[in-house]
């Protein structure tokens, strides 16, 4: 039996998790967090019996604890928690999907103690890459993408026997508003931006992919996980969800993974690596098809891609501030506080104004998340029309 935490267990990416356990029935969940769905949380508990639960939020633990007297399950809360869920004792892979840089602290944990990262939470790899890659080679741990254009780049490097990459063409669907002006933009409300044309994922990541910041995060992503430049990460718009990414080797062979946009498959494929298992659900059927496309990404009116690169060039805490505002100005135009261009237009207003930082340690990474959300703040008081 593998073992596995799950961090962020009642999510999109965690319910996928346990939906592939669930049809496996050859994996143990050791440990699971969560940040206030007690209800989904104390049902998941019932049916996997992890050791360990953290509910971030006190009270809902006080609650969930109530709930669980009759079994034997130990509720922790707080960073603390997550922490120690991360390294609980026993388990082989902590799954992190948990949203956010909140993912930071546990995800170090986990590599301190000698897990293998399924990582879903880029955020953490954006901010906090040059600490997390050096040290999970110190611990000799791997870092199995699970975000799907990652895990497809992952697969296109099976085999590579050591060749080069020469580029990544990284696939992004280009998102609910693809071809729309910045007028239009203007006029987009929660509602329109959470309808994904073909993924169905947390609320965050939704508003990320309509941005585009969230292809700018996995330019990020793929750089700290494959070693490559930025000018070695094309961003390639393809609608269909087909091709989920490729790699071009020196040669000019294109290698790349195909499929239905299907979430579990990367999972899985993470879960189980090296190993391919059977997964249920629908197959990829080229000829009912007929053909994929291709465009350039608008980086002029989707502002989030372009202020990616720039984050990337920059380095140092840049990233941090172009994520930690993105997570601020997303949580805001969720509570319909600001517009849709707003979030760029801040983000965008942060990295200007956050004091750079050229090596910062984990202690420097939140404090560039501070700073950013203590900016923003003063950005929107100043400026009315935010
Ligand atoms: P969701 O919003 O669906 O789920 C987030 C999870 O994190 C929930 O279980 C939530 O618990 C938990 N959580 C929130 N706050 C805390 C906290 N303070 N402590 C512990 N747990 C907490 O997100 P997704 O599953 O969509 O995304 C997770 C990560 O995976 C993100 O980084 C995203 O970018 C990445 N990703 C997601 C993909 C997808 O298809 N969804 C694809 C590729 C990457 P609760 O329910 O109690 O709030």
């Amino acid at each position: 039996m593998k073992k596995i935490a799950i961090l962020g267990s009642t999510g999109s990416i965690g319910t996928q998790t346990l939906q592939i356990v669930r049809e496996h029935g050859d994996i143990t969940v050791t440990a699971m967090a969560a940040g206030s769905n007690i209800t989904l949380l104390e049902r998941q508990i019932r049916e996997f019996s992890p050791k360990i639960v953290c509910v971030f939020q006190e009270e809902k633990a006080k609650e969930l604890r109530q709930k669980t007297a009759d079994l034997n399950v130990r509720v922790v809360t707080g960073m603390d928690g997550l922490i120690e869920a991360a390294s609980e004792p026993e388990c082989e892979i902590v799954v992190t999907a948990i949203v956010g840089m909140l993912g930071i602290l546990p995800t170090i944990a986990a590599i301190r103690a000698k897990k293998a990262i399924a990582l879903a939470n880029k955020e953490t790899l954006v901010t906090a890459g040059h600490l997390i890659m050096p040290l999970a080679k110190e611990f000799h741990v791997p870092i199995l993408p699970v975000d799907s254009e990652h895990s497809a780049i992952f697969q296109s490097l099976q085999g590579a026997a050591g060749n080069r990459i020469h580029k990544i063409l990284l696939t992004a669907s280009g998102g609910p508003f693809r071809g729309k002006t910045k007028e239009q933009l203007k006029e987009m409300r929660v509602e329109d931006a959470l309808k994904h044309p073909n993924w169905t994922m947390g609320k965050k990541i939704t508003i990320d992919s309509a941005t585009l910041v969230n292809k700018g995060l996995e330019v990020i992503e793929a750089k700290w996980l494959f070693g490559v430049q930025p000018d070695q990460i094309q961003v390639v718009v393809h609608p269909q969800s087909v091709i989920h990414s490729a790699v071009e080797y020196e040669d000019g062979a294109v290698i790349a993974q195909l499929g239905t946009p299907d979430m579990r498959l990367p999972i899985q494929y993470a879960l189980y690596y090296p190993n391919r298992r059977s997964l249920s659900g629908r197959r990829l059927n080229l000829t009912e098809l007929g053909s994929l496309t291709f465009e350039e990404p608008d980086t002029d009116t989707f502002r989030g891609l372009a202020l990616a690169y720039h984050a990337l060039s920059q380095g140092g805490n840049t990233p941090t501030v172009f994520n930690a505002a993105n997570e601020r100005a997303v949580a805001l135009f969720l509570k319909k506080e600001i517009s849709f261009p707003a979030i760029t237009d801040l983000i965008e207003a942060c990295m200007e104004r956050v004091k750079f930082v050229a090596q910062p340690g984990v202690d420097e990474i939140l404090a560039t998340e501070r700073e950013t959300y203590e900016q923003m703040e003063q950005i929107r008081q100043c400026e009315k029309s935010f």
